[in-house]
């Protein structure tokens, strides 16, 4: 059997293999003949127990590795400006901290409040992108949007749908801003391959997140489940980046209680199997 996808174009978030500093995650990822590492912020903080962003990209070159983003900066909408402006500034933060670790774009969670109507908020979004827009530019940096499940509309995001996220990029019309596509936030989404195809003719498609849909949810935002382990076509959806122009990395992005739980060489050796069997049919293989 043969892989669809080589290793080298698999890159993982540290937050997947939360049990590991990101001199472990490097470590072990180069060790396995992965690509690339998503860095979730608080490993490159050194008050919440992380490495300096200089010392980070020390980690990063001597691994090898490609970083294709930094996780995350946003929750720009609030009712209160001071609230909204704090936000506008930690991704200025986020910023200076992704050039100096070589990201290559940072993921935007663009936020939500129950408090203020959604298309509201969604102005807020684009107020708060457009302002960041020119310094991520300079920054040489991408800004994407990552439209989440709409389960996370009250809280997390207002963007919920790559439909409206391609809308917002249109409407914001900046060369650095474009789109995470998460397949468990999108999986759902009626005309998906179409919105697809929007976001890779516009050259917005700056990441791709994989993970699975399990069917039934014990948590629903920690009970993530490993490619292979639910419903989604991964592999058609992979396929549908590409052929809309998207040749980043495919990074895996699993929040997951249980294999936080597991021994996590065990369980990187497990996301690298399930990568590898993406794409192959089984079902072909045993006629
Ligand atoms: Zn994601």
């Amino acid at each position: 059997m043969t892989a669809a996808w080589p290793m080298n174009k698999l890159a993982i978030h540290t937050r997947t293999t939360r049990n590991w500093d990101l001199r472990s995650c490097c470590a072990k990822y180069q060790q396995a003949g992965i690509g690339g590492v998503s860095v979730w912020r608080e490993l490159i903080d050194p008050a919440q127990g992380g490495v300096s962003p200089d010392e980070a990209r020390r980690i990063i070159v001597d691994a090898g590795l490609v970083v294709p983003a930094l996780v995350r900066a946003g929750f720009f909408v609030s009712a209160d400006t001071d609230e909204r402006t704090a936000a506008i500034d930690d991704a200025r933060v986020a910023i200076r901290d992704a050039q100096a670790i070589g990201a290559e774009q940072i993921v935007l969670v663009v936020g939500a409040s129950p408090g203020v109507p959604l298309e509201h908020a969604r102005s807020m979004v684009c107020d708060a992108v457009v302002a960041i827009a020119d310094d991520a530019a300079q920054a040489n940096l991408r800004l994407a949007i990552e439209p989440l499940h709409p389960m996370y509309a009250s809280d997390r995001s207002c963007i919920n749908t790559l439909a409206n996220a391609n809308d917002i990029c249109a409407q914001i019309a900046h060369p650095q801003v474009g789109v995470a596509l998460d397949v468990y936030h999108l999986w759902w989404e009626p005309g998906l391959a179409t919105q697809i195809m929007r976001a890779g003719q516009a050259g917005r498609i700056f990441g791709v997140h994989i993970c699975d849909w399990k069917t039934t949810l014990s948590d629903p935002l920690n009970d993530r489940g490993l490619m292979g382990d639910g419903c989604i076509d991964i592999a058609n959806f992979m396929r549908s980046t590409e052929a809309a122009g998207f040749d980043g990395m495919f990074e895996v992005e699993v929040f997951s209680e249980s294999y936080w739980a597991m021994d996590p060489d065990q369980y990187l050796a497990l996301i690298i199997d399930r990568f590898s069997n993406l794409g192959t049919n089984p079902s072909l293989l045993n006629d």
